[in-house]
Protein backbone atom coordinates (compact mmCIF):
# COMPACT_ATOMS: atom_id res chain seq x y z
CA UNK A 1 0.00 0.00 0.00
CA UNK A 2 0.93 3.38 -1.16
CA UNK A 3 1.49 5.34 2.14
CA UNK A 4 -0.68 9.25 2.14
CA UNK A 5 1.44 11.83 3.58
CA UNK A 6 2.26 15.26 3.11
CA UNK A 7 5.76 14.14 0.99
CA UNK A 8 3.95 11.95 -0.79
CA UNK A 9 1.47 14.93 -1.97
CA UNK A 10 4.28 16.52 -3.38
CA UNK A 11 4.90 16.68 -6.77
CA UNK A 12 8.82 15.47 -6.40
CA UNK A 13 7.87 12.15 -5.69
CA UNK A 14 6.94 10.22 -8.62
CA UNK A 15 4.88 6.61 -8.19
CA UNK A 16 6.55 4.06 -10.54
CA UNK A 17 4.99 1.56 -12.69
CA UNK A 18 5.56 -0.87 -9.96
CA UNK A 19 2.97 1.45 -6.97
CA UNK A 20 5.12 0.09 -4.28
CA UNK A 21 8.23 2.48 -5.08
CA UNK A 22 8.62 5.69 -6.39
CA UNK A 23 11.16 8.65 -7.99
CA UNK A 24 12.19 11.23 -5.69
CA UNK A 25 13.10 14.71 -7.75
CA UNK A 26 14.92 16.94 -6.16
CA UNK A 27 14.63 20.79 -6.47
CA UNK A 28 18.24 21.94 -7.99
CA UNK A 29 17.77 25.49 -9.58
CA UNK A 30 19.57 26.33 -12.56
CA UNK A 31 21.03 22.43 -12.13
CA UNK A 32 23.67 24.20 -10.27
CA UNK A 33 25.14 21.64 -7.22
CA UNK A 34 28.38 22.07 -5.15
CA UNK A 35 30.32 18.83 -4.28
CA UNK A 36 29.11 18.94 -1.03
CA UNK A 37 25.61 18.34 -2.13
CA UNK A 38 26.80 15.83 -4.75
CA UNK A 39 28.08 13.58 -2.29
CA UNK A 40 25.04 14.38 -0.26
CA UNK A 41 23.05 12.46 -2.64
CA UNK A 42 25.46 10.19 -3.69
CA UNK A 43 25.33 9.04 0.21
CA UNK A 44 21.35 9.04 0.34
CA UNK A 45 21.36 6.85 -3.03
CA UNK A 46 23.75 4.33 -1.46
CA UNK A 47 21.65 4.43 1.81
CA UNK A 48 18.19 3.82 0.17
CA UNK A 49 19.56 1.51 -2.06
CA UNK A 50 19.07 3.54 -5.47
CA UNK A 51 20.15 1.78 -8.62
CA UNK A 52 21.49 4.98 -9.96
CA UNK A 53 21.22 8.51 -9.86
CA UNK A 54 18.99 10.36 -13.27
CA UNK A 55 20.11 13.57 -14.35
CA UNK A 56 16.39 14.97 -15.75
CA UNK A 57 15.93 17.58 -18.55
CA UNK A 58 14.68 20.07 -16.25
CA UNK A 59 18.30 20.61 -14.70
CA UNK A 60 17.24 18.04 -11.42
CA UNK A 61 18.72 14.85 -10.61
CA UNK A 62 15.97 11.94 -9.58
CA UNK A 63 17.01 8.67 -7.06
CA UNK A 64 14.60 6.06 -8.78
CA UNK A 65 13.25 3.21 -6.75
CA UNK A 66 13.11 4.05 -3.55
CA UNK A 67 10.12 2.66 -1.56
CA UNK A 68 7.29 4.50 -0.15
CA UNK A 69 7.55 3.58 3.38
CA UNK A 70 10.96 5.93 3.10
CA UNK A 71 9.55 8.94 2.19
CA UNK A 72 9.53 11.03 5.40
CA UNK A 73 13.10 10.16 6.10
CA UNK A 74 14.71 10.79 2.65
CA UNK A 75 13.00 13.87 2.42
CA UNK A 76 14.30 15.04 5.88
CA UNK A 77 17.85 13.65 4.38
CA UNK A 78 17.61 15.96 1.33
CA UNK A 79 16.82 18.63 2.86
CA UNK A 80 20.27 19.00 4.92
CA UNK A 81 22.19 18.20 1.45
CA UNK A 82 20.57 21.41 0.50
CA UNK A 83 18.36 19.67 -2.37
CA UNK A 84 15.03 19.17 -0.96
CA UNK A 85 12.34 17.57 -2.81
CA UNK A 86 10.86 19.27 -5.86
CA UNK A 87 8.41 19.42 -8.18
CA UNK A 88 6.31 18.65 -11.04
CA UNK A 89 2.76 18.64 -10.82
CA UNK A 90 0.32 21.77 -11.55
CA UNK A 91 3.20 23.93 -9.67
CA UNK A 92 6.17 25.60 -10.33
CA UNK A 93 8.52 23.35 -11.65
CA UNK A 94 12.70 23.33 -11.25
CA UNK A 95 13.53 26.50 -13.21
CA UNK A 96 16.50 25.91 -15.65
CA UNK A 97 19.03 28.63 -16.94
CA UNK A 98 22.20 28.35 -18.84
CA UNK A 99 25.46 29.35 -17.73
CA UNK A 100 25.17 32.99 -18.74
CA UNK A 101 27.56 36.17 -18.00
CA UNK A 102 29.85 33.81 -15.56
CA UNK A 103 31.23 31.50 -18.11
CA UNK A 104 29.54 31.55 -21.81
CA UNK A 105 31.28 34.02 -24.05
CA UNK A 106 27.53 34.97 -25.42
CA UNK A 107 25.73 35.87 -23.18
CA UNK A 108 24.21 39.07 -22.66
CA UNK A 109 22.77 38.57 -18.62
CA UNK A 110 23.68 36.66 -15.16
CA UNK A 111 21.24 34.03 -15.81
CA UNK A 112 21.74 32.44 -12.92
CA UNK A 113 21.56 34.80 -10.27
CA UNK A 114 17.97 35.29 -11.85
CA UNK A 115 16.80 31.77 -11.93
CA UNK A 116 17.75 31.78 -8.24
CA UNK A 117 15.54 34.72 -7.36
CA UNK A 118 12.54 33.47 -9.30
CA UNK A 119 13.28 29.92 -7.39
CA UNK A 120 13.65 31.78 -4.05
CA UNK A 121 10.44 33.73 -4.85
CA UNK A 122 8.14 31.32 -6.49
CA UNK A 123 9.00 27.37 -6.68
CA UNK A 124 6.72 25.03 -6.03
CA UNK A 125 3.76 26.96 -5.86
CA UNK A 126 0.73 25.55 -5.92
CA UNK A 127 -0.97 26.40 -9.66
CA UNK A 128 -3.86 25.67 -11.38
CA UNK A 129 -1.62 24.55 -14.19
CA UNK A 130 2.18 23.33 -14.59
CA UNK A 131 4.76 26.55 -14.87
CA UNK A 132 7.96 25.65 -16.74
CA UNK A 133 10.48 28.81 -16.56
CA UNK A 134 14.01 28.52 -18.47
CA UNK A 135 16.34 31.27 -18.63
CA UNK A 136 18.59 31.73 -21.76
CA UNK A 137 21.36 34.32 -21.31
CA UNK A 138 21.42 34.75 -25.44
CA UNK A 139 18.62 34.11 -28.22
CA UNK A 140 21.21 30.73 -28.62
CA UNK A 141 17.94 29.42 -26.77
CA UNK A 142 20.02 26.47 -25.15
CA UNK A 143 17.83 25.95 -22.43
CA UNK A 144 14.59 26.25 -25.55
CA UNK A 145 12.99 29.26 -23.62
CA UNK A 146 10.65 29.38 -26.42
CA UNK A 147 9.32 26.05 -25.35
CA UNK A 148 8.40 26.91 -21.88
CA UNK A 149 5.59 28.73 -20.00
CA UNK A 150 7.36 31.53 -19.23
CA UNK A 151 10.96 32.07 -20.83
CA UNK A 152 13.33 34.69 -20.79
CA UNK A 153 15.84 35.70 -23.24
CA UNK A 154 18.62 37.98 -22.60
CA UNK A 155 19.65 40.33 -25.50
CA UNK A 156 21.54 43.39 -26.63
CA UNK A 157 20.44 45.99 -29.05
CA UNK A 158 23.86 46.65 -30.81
CA UNK A 159 23.76 50.95 -31.76
CA UNK A 160 26.13 51.74 -34.79
CA UNK A 161 27.99 54.81 -33.25
CA UNK A 162 29.33 57.75 -35.80
CA UNK A 163 33.18 57.02 -36.21
CA UNK A 164 35.87 56.05 -38.55
CA UNK A 165 34.62 52.76 -39.75
CA UNK A 166 37.58 50.94 -42.18
CA UNK A 167 35.46 48.67 -43.56
CA UNK A 168 37.05 45.42 -42.67
CA UNK A 169 34.01 43.30 -42.61
CA UNK A 170 34.99 41.89 -39.07
CA UNK A 171 31.50 42.14 -37.62
CA UNK A 172 29.60 41.07 -41.19
CA UNK A 173 32.09 37.81 -40.42
CA UNK A 174 30.54 38.00 -36.90
CA UNK A 175 27.04 38.33 -37.58
CA UNK A 176 24.94 34.57 -38.61
CA UNK A 177 21.86 37.05 -39.15
CA UNK A 178 23.28 38.49 -42.20
CA UNK A 179 21.97 41.70 -40.46
CA UNK A 180 25.40 43.36 -40.93
CA UNK A 181 26.21 45.20 -44.54
CA UNK A 182 29.11 47.14 -45.97
CA UNK A 183 27.96 49.64 -48.13
CA UNK A 184 30.01 52.49 -49.79
CA UNK A 185 33.07 51.22 -47.54
CA UNK A 186 31.44 51.69 -43.83
CA UNK A 187 29.09 49.12 -42.08
CA UNK A 188 25.08 49.41 -42.25
CA UNK A 189 23.31 47.00 -39.36
CA UNK A 190 19.86 45.88 -40.43
CA UNK A 191 17.47 45.74 -37.52
CA UNK A 192 14.59 43.55 -39.08
CA UNK A 193 17.36 40.35 -39.49
CA UNK A 194 18.76 41.49 -36.14
CA UNK A 195 18.25 39.10 -33.17
CA UNK A 196 19.97 41.31 -30.66
CA UNK A 197 22.69 38.38 -30.02
CA UNK A 198 24.80 41.75 -29.25
CA UNK A 199 28.25 39.02 -30.66
CA UNK A 200 29.29 42.33 -33.28
CA UNK A 201 29.09 44.32 -30.05
CA UNK A 202 31.84 42.49 -29.46
CA UNK A 203 34.02 42.25 -32.40
CA UNK A 204 34.47 45.35 -33.67
CA UNK A 205 38.46 46.28 -33.30
CA UNK A 206 37.90 49.91 -33.07
CA UNK A 207 34.47 49.58 -30.75
CA UNK A 208 32.50 51.40 -33.24
CA UNK A 209 29.26 48.91 -32.25
CA UNK A 210 27.68 49.53 -29.06
CA UNK A 211 25.41 47.89 -26.62
CA UNK A 212 21.93 50.15 -25.51
CA UNK A 213 22.24 47.87 -22.15
CA UNK A 214 21.43 44.35 -21.58
CA UNK A 215 17.38 43.67 -21.74
CA UNK A 216 15.46 41.04 -20.78
CA UNK A 217 12.93 39.13 -23.61
CA UNK A 218 9.85 37.55 -21.93
CA UNK A 219 7.82 34.52 -23.59
CA UNK A 220 4.71 32.91 -22.77
CA UNK A 221 2.64 29.88 -23.47
CA UNK A 222 5.25 27.95 -25.53
CA UNK A 223 5.58 23.81 -24.50
CA UNK A 224 7.39 20.74 -25.43
CA UNK A 225 5.44 17.56 -25.20
CA UNK A 226 3.01 15.67 -27.74
CA UNK A 227 1.67 19.14 -29.40
CA UNK A 228 4.75 21.24 -29.32
CA UNK A 229 4.15 25.02 -29.26
CA UNK A 230 6.41 28.30 -30.06
CA UNK A 231 6.03 31.19 -27.09
CA UNK A 232 4.92 34.37 -27.99
CA UNK A 233 6.74 37.64 -27.28
CA UNK A 234 5.25 39.64 -24.33
CA UNK A 235 7.04 42.23 -23.12
CA UNK A 236 10.73 43.49 -23.38
CA UNK A 237 11.99 44.81 -19.67
CA UNK A 238 15.42 46.67 -18.94
CA UNK A 239 16.78 44.80 -15.90
CA UNK A 240 16.53 41.90 -13.53
CA UNK A 241 14.56 43.57 -11.29
CA UNK A 242 12.00 44.10 -14.28
CA UNK A 243 11.73 40.65 -14.78
CA UNK A 244 10.87 39.46 -11.73
CA UNK A 245 8.10 41.93 -11.58
CA UNK A 246 6.44 40.13 -14.82
CA UNK A 247 7.30 36.59 -13.48
CA UNK A 248 5.28 37.60 -10.86
CA UNK A 249 2.65 39.04 -12.16
CA UNK A 250 2.29 36.15 -14.82
CA UNK A 251 2.11 34.21 -12.28
CA UNK A 252 -0.53 36.20 -9.97
CA UNK A 253 -2.63 36.12 -13.22
CA UNK A 254 -2.18 32.49 -13.90
CA UNK A 255 -3.53 31.54 -10.33
CA UNK A 256 -6.32 33.54 -10.31
CA UNK A 257 -7.14 33.82 -13.86
CA UNK A 258 -6.29 30.38 -14.89
CA UNK A 259 -8.25 26.76 -14.50
CA UNK A 260 -6.96 23.58 -14.61
CA UNK A 261 -7.20 20.65 -16.92
CA UNK A 262 -5.53 22.48 -19.50
CA UNK A 263 -2.36 23.97 -20.49
CA UNK A 264 -1.55 27.48 -20.37
CA UNK A 265 -0.86 28.18 -24.39
CA UNK A 266 -4.44 27.21 -25.23
CA UNK A 267 -5.61 29.24 -22.14
CA UNK A 268 -4.05 32.28 -23.43
CA UNK A 269 -5.88 31.22 -27.43
CA UNK A 270 -9.08 31.36 -25.57
CA UNK A 271 -8.41 34.34 -23.47
CA UNK A 272 -6.96 36.23 -26.43
CA UNK A 273 -3.64 36.70 -26.10
CA UNK A 274 -3.29 40.64 -27.04
CA UNK A 275 -5.78 41.09 -24.21
CA UNK A 276 -3.21 39.51 -21.83
CA UNK A 277 -0.30 41.03 -23.03
CA UNK A 278 -1.80 44.57 -22.86
CA UNK A 279 -2.93 43.17 -19.34
CA UNK A 280 0.40 42.47 -18.10
CA UNK A 281 2.11 45.72 -20.00
CA UNK A 282 -0.20 47.47 -17.88
CA UNK A 283 0.97 47.07 -14.54
CA UNK A 284 4.48 47.36 -15.40
CA UNK A 285 6.25 50.81 -14.67
CA UNK A 286 6.91 52.59 -18.25
CA UNK A 287 10.29 52.99 -17.27
CA UNK A 288 11.11 49.20 -16.95
CA UNK A 289 9.77 48.77 -20.63
CA UNK A 290 11.36 48.59 -23.94
CA UNK A 291 10.00 49.07 -27.09
CA UNK A 292 10.93 46.56 -29.49
CA UNK A 293 13.13 48.32 -32.30
CA UNK A 294 14.23 50.92 -29.82
S1 LIG B 1 21.94 30.50 -24.36
FE1 LIG B 1 23.62 31.77 -25.08
S2 LIG B 1 24.61 32.48 -23.21
FE2 LIG B 1 23.39 30.70 -22.67
S3 LIG B 1 24.79 28.97 -22.84
FE3 LIG B 1 23.68 29.15 -24.78
S4 LIG B 1 25.09 30.35 -26.05
FE4 LIG B 1 25.71 30.67 -23.92
S1 LIG C 1 23.33 41.81 -32.54
FE1 LIG C 1 23.73 39.80 -33.45
S2 LIG C 1 22.19 39.59 -35.03
FE2 LIG C 1 22.28 41.75 -34.50
S3 LIG C 1 23.67 42.65 -35.96
FE3 LIG C 1 24.88 42.12 -34.14
S4 LIG C 1 25.67 40.07 -34.53
FE4 LIG C 1 24.02 40.45 -36.02
S1 LIG D 1 34.20 45.64 -37.40
FE1 LIG D 1 34.04 47.82 -36.89
S2 LIG D 1 35.45 48.81 -38.30
FE2 LIG D 1 35.12 46.76 -39.13
S3 LIG D 1 33.40 47.01 -40.57
FE3 LIG D 1 32.51 46.48 -38.60
S4 LIG D 1 32.03 48.45 -37.62
FE4 LIG D 1 33.48 48.87 -39.32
Amino acid sequence: MVKENTIHMKGGVITERDPEFCTIRTRIPAGVITSDMLRGIAGIAEKYQAPYVHITTRQTLELPHIHHGYLDEISRDLSETGTPVGSERDEIVNITSCPGIERCVFANIDSLSLANEIDRRLFGKEMPVKIRIAISACPNGCTSPMLNEIGIIGRIQPIRTPGVCTGCGTCVEYCKEGAISIKKGISVLDPLKCVQCGTCVRSCPFELIKSSGEHYLIVVGGRRGRHPRIGKELIIVNSHEAVIDVVEKIIQWVYRRAWSGRLLSEQLDDLQFGKFKEDIGDQIPVSSIIQDGM
